[in-house]
C-alpha cells in the first residue's frame, strides 16, 4: 500500500479538519470504476503529522472561544477524535520558521498544508494607540483564554470605563467577559489568576463602538442577544443610533435589513435596547454642515418599535457587580487621549451620504475611558519563506493550492482556514474550507484524472509510483533526527493528555467544574514533562502514537512503500 506523508502546520480547527479530510478522502481514493483517478497506485493511506508551535492542540477552540461559551468549546471533543485517529500524530511545541524550515518540511513530506490561522491584531492607526491602557482585543482574549503567550498577570482591570472598538463577535465576547458577574465564570475553564482579576475588576461601564450603523455590524444575533441576558447588566443603545436611517442618507441599512435575515434579527434585539437616556445620544445639530441634519433633525421620530419604549430603560443596576453596557453606532475613533495612561477616547460622528459614501461629519465626542480595546479584526502572520499577500494578509492560493510569485501553484504546498481566506466565518466554516484544499491536494498527488498532468503542481506521485520519492517514512524520521540534534523536544499527544489530566485535577482541588486551565508556558511544559519524566527523556525521535504509547518510529515505515 502506498503511504502518503502529509504535514499540517497548525492544530486549530482548520488544521484538524484538514487532517480529518485527508484521512477520510484518501480512504476513498482507489477508484474501482476505472476512471483512472487513482492510477496504478492502488490503495492509498495518508499519514498526517499535525505540527503546532504550542504544546497544546485545538488553536482558537482552546484560545479564542470565550470560557462561558461551553457549547462551542465542545467542538474540541470532535477534534480530539481526529487527533486520536491511528493515521494522525500531534507534534506540539515545534515552530515552523524557528525550529524547522519550510524547505525541511517540504523535503520530508509529500505535501504540506499551512493552517496557522490569524493571530495578529489589526491596528487603528490613530494617535494614542500605544498608550498604556490601549490594547488589542486579541491580547485580552488570549489573556482570558489562558494563552501561553500572554501571562496571567498581563491585565489588571482598574478601569471603571472601558471602550471596545468594533462591532464583531470578538467585541461582543470581550464586552460580555468584562460585564459578566465573575461568579458565573467559576465553573468554566478560565484560569484561576484570570478569574481572580475579574473578581477584583473595577469595570462598571463597557462601551462598544461601531464606526458604521447597526445594519452594518458584523455580530451575529445569538451572540448579541446573550448580552441582554447577563444578570445585573443593563444594556442600552441610544435611540437615534438604533434608527436605521438617522445617519444613513442612502438608506443602505434599511435595504440591508430587508434582505438580510441576520441583520433583521440584530435589529429586533437592538431596538429593544434603544433608549433616549443612553450617554450622548448626539442627535445631529440642526445647523450641522451636512445633509444629515435634514435627514435626522434632533426631534425626528425615532423608528424604534413602539413596544420598545416600555423596555427602553436598562435594568436597574444591582448592588455589587452591577454594570452597564452601551452599544454605540456611527462613531469612529480619532484619538486615544491621556498623558501617561488612557483617560478617554475621541470619537467622530460618521454617516453615509446620499450616494452611500462613508464620511466623518466633523462632530466630535469624548468618551471617558481608562481602557480601550481595539477589536477590529484579526490578521494572519506570514510564515517564513511561504508566499504572503501583505495587502489581504493571506497566503495567495487557488482553492487551497499555494501560488508562487508568478501565480502558478507551488508543488506540494497548500493552505487552509483563516490563512487561506481571511478571518471570516464560524468554526464550522473551516470544515468545508479544509475539504476543498484536501480535494485539490489529493487530486495533485494522484496526478489528476487527465492524461496530461503538466498543469498540476506535482507530476502525481501516485500515478507514477516508481518515479516518486519512495522512502517517505525515512524522510520523516530524518526530520525528527534533525529536530533532536537542535535540542527541540516535540510534545506528543500522550504528553498533551497529561495537561488535560493536570487541568482536571486543578479544577477538583479548587472545587471548580471539570477543568481549570493551566496558564503560562512553564506550567504547561511542566505538566507535559513532569520532573521525574524529564530525567528519563525519550529520544526526540520517539513520538507517542495516538493511543498514548511511546513507540520508536517504525523502521518498516522507512522502507519504500509498496505501490500494490
Ligand atoms: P469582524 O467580524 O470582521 O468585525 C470587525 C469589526 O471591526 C467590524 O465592526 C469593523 O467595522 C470594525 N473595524 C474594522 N476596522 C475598524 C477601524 N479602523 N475603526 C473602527 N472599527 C473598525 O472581526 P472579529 O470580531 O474579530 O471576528 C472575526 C471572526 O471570528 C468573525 O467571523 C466572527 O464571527 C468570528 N467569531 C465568532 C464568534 C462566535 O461565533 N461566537 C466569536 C468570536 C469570533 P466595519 O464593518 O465598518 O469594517
Amino acid at each position: 500500500m502506498r503511504v502518503l506523508e502529509v504535514a499540517v502546520v497548525g492544530s486549530g480547527p482548520a488544521g484538524l479538519y484538514t487532517a480529518e479530510a485527508l484521512v477520510k478522502h484518501a480512504a476513498a481514493l482507489p477508484d474501482p470504476t476505472g476512471t483512472g483517478l487513482a492510477g496504478p497506485a492502488g490503495p492509498v493511506r495518508v499519514r498526517v503529522d499535525v505540527f503546532d508551535r504550542l504544546p497544546t492542540p485545538y488553536g482558537l477552540v482552546r484560545y479564542g472561544v470565550a470560557p462561558d461559551h461551553k457549547s462551542i468549546k465542545s467542538i474540541a471533543e470532535y477534534l480530539r477524535k481526529v487527533l486520536e485517529s491511528p493515521d494522525v500524530r500531534f507534534i506540539g511545541g515545534v515552530h515552523l520558521g524557528e525550529d524547522l524550515t519550510r524547505a525541511e518540511l517540504l523535503a520530508a513530506y509529500d505535501a504540506v498544508v499551512y493552517a496557522t490561522g490569524a493571530m495578529r491584531d489589526r491596528r487603528l492607526g490613530i494617535p494614542g494607540e500605544d498608550l498604556p491602557g490601549s490594547y488589542a482585543a486579541t491580547d485580552f482574549v488570549n489573556w482570558y483564554c489562558g494563552h501561553p503567550d500572554v501571562g496571567p498577570s498581563s491585565f489588571t482591570l482598574d478601569a471603571e470605563s472601558v471602550a471596545v472598538i468594533g462591532v464583531g463577535n470578538v467585541a461582543v465576547d470581550v464586552a460580555r467577559i468584562l460585564a459578566r458577574d465573575p461568579a458565573e465564570l467559576r465553573t468554566t475553564d478560565i484560569s484561576q489568576p484570570v478569574l481572580e482579576a475579574l473578581q477584583a475588576s473595577k469595570v462598571r461601564e463597557v462601551h462598544v463602538i461601531g464606526r458604521r450603523g447597526p445594519a452594518h455590524a458584523k455580530f451575529t444575533t445569538k451572540e448579541l442577544r446573550e448580552l441582554g441576558e447577563l444578570p445585573g447588566v443593563g444594556v442600552m443603545v441610544p435611540a437615534i443610533e438604533a434608527d436605521l436611517d438617522a445617519f444613513d442618507g442612502a438608506r443602505e441599512g434599511t435595504a440591508t435589513a430587508e434582505s438580510d435575515r441576520r441583520v433583521r434579527g440584530n435589529m429586533v434585539v437592538i431596538r429593544k435596547w434603544a433608549t433616549n437616556n443612553a450617554q450622548a445620544p448626539a442627535a445631529p445639530a440642526s445647523d450641522a454642515p451636512t445633509a444629515l441634519a435634514s435627514a435626522a433633525p434632533s426631534d425626528a421620530p425615532v423608528t424604534v418599535a413602539t413596544s420598545a419604549s416600555a423596555d427602553a430603560q436598562p435594568e436597574a443596576p444591582e448592588e455589587g457587580h452591577a454594570r452597564t453596557l452601551t452599544i454605540r453606532f456611527w462613531l469612529r475613533p480619532v484619538e486615544i487621549i491621556g498623558d501617561e495612561q488612557v483617560t478617554g477616547l475621541v470619537l467622530e460622528r460618521t454617516r453615509l451620504d446620499e450616494n452611500g459614501a462613508f464620511q466623518g461629519t466633523g462632530e466630535l465626542e469624548t468618551l471617558d475611558a481608562q481602557m480601550v480595546l481595539r477589536s477590529v479584526g484579526y490578521q494572519s502572520v506570514p510564515l517564513d519563506g511561504v508566499p504572503f499577500d501583505e495587502r489581504a494578509a493571506v497566503v495567495p492560493n487557488a482553492a487551497g493550492r499555494v501560488l508562487g510569485p508568478d501565480g502558478t501553484p507551488l508543488p506540494g504546498e497548500y493552505v487552509a482556514g483563516w490563512l487561506k481566506r481571511g478571518p471570516t466565518g464560524v468554526i464550522g466554516t473551516n470544515k468545508s474550507d479544509a475539504a476543498e484544499t484536501v480535494r485539490n491536494l489529493l487530486a495533485d498527488l494522484v496526478g489528476g484524472a487527465a492524461v496530461d498532468d503538466a498543469a498540476l503542481p506535482r507530476p502525481g506521485v501516485l500515478r507514477y509510483p516508481d518515479g516518486a520519492p519512495t522512502a517517505a517514512g525515512a524522510r520523516v524520521l530524518a526530520l525528527e533526527e534533525t529536530l533532536a540534534r537542535r535540542g527541540i523536544r516535540p510534545v506528543s499527544y500522550a504528553e498533551w493528555l497529561r495537561v488535560e489530566t493536570a487541568e482536571a485535577d486543578l479544577a477538583r482541588s479548587l472545587g471548580r467544574g471539570d477543568r481549570v486551565k493551566l496558564h503560562g508556558k512553564e506550567a504547561l511544559f511542566a505538566a507535559c514533562w513532569p520532573a521525574d519524566d524529564i530525567a528519563s527523556d525519550p529520544p526526540s525521535d520517539q513520538l507517542s502514537d495516538p493511543a498514548g504509547e511511546v513507540t520508536p518510529a517504525d523502521p518498516d515505515e522507512a522502507t519504500p512503500a509498496d505501490p500494490d
